[in-house]
């Protein structure tokens, strides 16, 4: 299958912000000030993508609010990665009736994965009359005209057709933080993991020029973010559709290069492309975060196999034992799906042994959830909820385990930190992060946010260390 990249031309993106423009000039004319709100479901790409936006709901003249019965407009995100968050996104969409109520004129749009699958825009035109806009993730650079046009022509929109996706630059963005940021780097997935919905609602892999990373990336140095993630579904791919020799090691390279003081993070890395260049890489590279988010999914080969995961369990840990040799520090972690069609008890001992071997600094782990259209919903799956919740609750107890005594491996150290956010409690007031992304409590300045500190650990547990100034 050949897929074209396609790039959407800089004069579209222009006539998306005159559109901006024509709808700020038509919501603020009698020195209003509308409101805008922003729910986002999903992972870091959905982040990103809610960031564009806000980025284009504040050129059109909205603040923001996280209440709905104050908002003019109401953009839910969503997800489809699993049904949990499916139902939650259909439970939430539904109540907005209440506020649609109180204020009549409010716009509702869905947007995101969940509604670029055919089955969801059609529920949703049926049984949700509340949601006045619907469009999927490859329209998100046209949101504009789609909003103006709900507005001019008080119907319905619904913009998700089938599509391979495009690539869009220069659509604004509205940060949530000062200190972190989400850069994509590429779009879309092309491995078809069989139980995997994202590569048929994101499209095919599609990377951005490295230049065009690069100038973002050197913007949001110099705007003082201290902590950038480069985001793709699998970053291990990033370039080979630009055909142009940068791969994502040599990526990761000229980002470092950017002078200042601020730490490189990336996600996620798929198994089957780490290489070895990339460990030597993140090992030069100084600004280059020692964490590592490899994904292994099963210890099983015939589960792997059946995941089309194109690794085996032996692979993985040469992988693993070979990122450490050059990253001795490296926080390494991992998801996994626990009850994949047919999976047995000895396969899903596998599971545990692969985790006991490798000893993940964190575990994200997900009970299988059945998605329409892809390979594995059609796979016997002859196992009980039951039983995968027992393997679930197996799995998350060994994962405490392991983070609780990896954590206590840190106390009495002397640690960098990324001084983050507020925690809102005492003593510890203040969160932050150690190099590999380990979340540190400690007790300070609230004017340290955004600095890196040095911290002394002084106690820990399962999912967080505490540490006092020094
Ligand atoms: N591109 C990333 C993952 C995106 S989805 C990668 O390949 O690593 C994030 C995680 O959700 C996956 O790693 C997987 O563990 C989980 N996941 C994806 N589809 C799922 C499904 N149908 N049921 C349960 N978990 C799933
Ligand atoms: Fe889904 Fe696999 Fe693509 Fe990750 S690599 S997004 S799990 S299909």
């Amino acid at each position: 299958m050949k897929y074209e990249r396609r790039v959407i031309a800089p004069e579209e993106i222009r006539r998306q912000e005159r559109i901006c423009g024509e709808i700020l000039d038509m919501v603020t004319a009698d020195g209003a000030r509308p409101l805008a709100m922003v729910d986002t479901y999903g992972c870091q790409q959905n982040e990103a993508d809610s960031e564009k936006l806000r980025g284009y709901l504040a050129a059109m003249g909205y603040g923001f609010t996280q209440d709905e019965f104050e908002a003019d407009v109401v953009v839910v995100n969503t997800c489809a990665v699993r049904e949990h968050a499916e139902m939650r996104v259909l439970g939430n969409v539904g109540a907005l009736n209440h506020s649609k109520k109180a204020r009549p004129s409010q716009i509702v749009a869905v947007c995101g994965c969940m509604v670029q699958q055919e089955h969801m825009a059609e529920k949703i035109k049926k049984s949700y009359p509340v949601v006045d806009l619907v469009f999927g993730p490859h329209e998100l650079w046209r949101f504009p005209e789609l909003l103006q046009r709900v507005m001019q022509r008080h119907k319905r929109v619904f913009a998700a057709e089938k599509n391979e996706g495009a690539v869009a630059e220069g659509i604004p963005v509205r940060r949530d933080g000062k200190v972190k940021a989400w850069l994509s780097i590429m779009y879309g997935c092309n491995n078809f993991c069989t139980y995997c919905v994202v590569p048929y609602v994101r499209g095919r892999e599609r990377s951005r020029e490295p230049e065009a990373v690069l100038a973002e990336a050197r913007e949001l140095v110099r705007q003082g973010y201290k902590d950038i993630t480069l985001l793709g579904q699998n970053v291990n791919s990033y370039g080979r559709d630009l055909g142009g020799g940068v791969d994502f090691a040599d990526l990761l390279r000229m980002v470092n290069d950017i002078p200042g003081d601020f730490l490189i993070r990336f996600m996620t890395s798929h198994p089957k492309d780490a290489t070895e260049k990339l460990f030597r890489t993140m090992a030069e590279c100084e600004k280059c975060a020692h964490h590592l988010h490899l994904p292994v999914q099963s210890g099983s080969d015939r589960v792997l196999k059946a995941m089309n995961r194109s690794y085996t369990r032996e692979k993985y840990l040469a992988q693993a034992a070979l990122a450490r040799q050059y990253m001795p520090d490296l926080v390494l972690t991992t998801d996994i799906i626990v009850g994949f069609p047919g999976e047995t008890e000895e396969e899903f001992a596998e599971t545990l042994s692969l985790c006991e071997q490798v000893c993940f600094d964190a575990m994200f782990t997900f009970i299988y959830s059945k998605r329409v259209g892809t390979p594995a919903a059609s796979m016997p799956d002859p196992y009980t909820r039951a039983d995968k919740q027992r393997h679930f609750d197996a799995l998350t107890e060994l994962s405490n385990r392991i983070s609780g005594e990896k954590h206590r491996e840190y106390e009495g150290k002397t640690l960098r930190v990324l001084v983050d956010g507020e925690t809102g409690r005492e003593p510890c007031n203040l969160s932050s992060r150690t190099n590999g992304g380990r979340l540190v409590h400690l007790q300070g300045d609230p004017a340290l946010i955004g600095s890196f500190v040095d911290v002394k650990i002084t106690a820990s547990n399962t999912w967080a260390l505490y540490g006092e100034l020094v």
